[in-house]
């Protein structure tokens, strides 16, 4: 299935420069949903995985199917003040200011076999945050999986030694 004709672009949106992947299409689709989610269920079974984690809020569109299909659970990666118990935070620089992401202190068990979830790898920064939160807790990051990777910004640089999925490269 050619899963790029469900990914819609739009010019200068949420700025002006910005070529914004909308994958809102493709989740509109059954079977286009169907097809990329069993992607990355077939990447997560040569992973072996305990749970998957995804930031929000795409990460959850597409990493819940993903441990509902595995039978394994699901932990929500956060901005600060959305989850309500002990958290633990990472803060990680953007181009213009930073960025803090939360994941519950409890969330992962040490020695977990971790798959990360999101829609779209662009610099990195936010899935290297993840990465960061899951290792603090002591988990062992098993596999990445993306719907989109944006080559040109060499996101993937920040993942070396790690084996990642992606289903559409621009
Ligand atoms: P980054 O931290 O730069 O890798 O950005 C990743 C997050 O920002 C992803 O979770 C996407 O949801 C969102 N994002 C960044 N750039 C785009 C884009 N061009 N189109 C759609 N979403 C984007």
């Amino acid at each position: 299935m050619d899963l790029k004709k469900y990914v819609a672009l739009v010019e200068d949106y949420p700025k002006e420069g910005i070529k914004f992947r909308d994958i809102t299409p493709l989740m509109n689709d059954g079977a286009a949903y169907k097809f990329a989610t069993d992607k990355v269920v077939e990447f997560a079974k040569e992973q072996d995985i305990d749970i998957v984690v995804g930031p929000e809020a795409r990460g959850f569109i597409f990493g819940c199917p993903v441990s509902y299909a595995l039978g394994v659970g699901f932990a929500p990666v956060r901005k600060p003040g959305k989850l309500p118990r002990e958290v633990i935070e990472y803060a990680y620089d953007l181009e213009y200011g930073s960025n803090v992401l939360t994941m519950h202190r409890d969330a992962i068990k040490p020695g977990q076999r971790v798959l990360i979830v999101d829609d779209l790898l662009a610099t990195g920064g936010t899935v290297e945050a993840t990465v960061k939160l899951i290792e603090e807790l002591g988990g062992v990051v098993a596999g990445l999986a993306f719907l989109i990777e944006l080559e040109e910004l060499k996101g993937i640089d920040k993942l070396k030694g790690y084996p990642v999925l992606t289903l559409m490269k621009y």
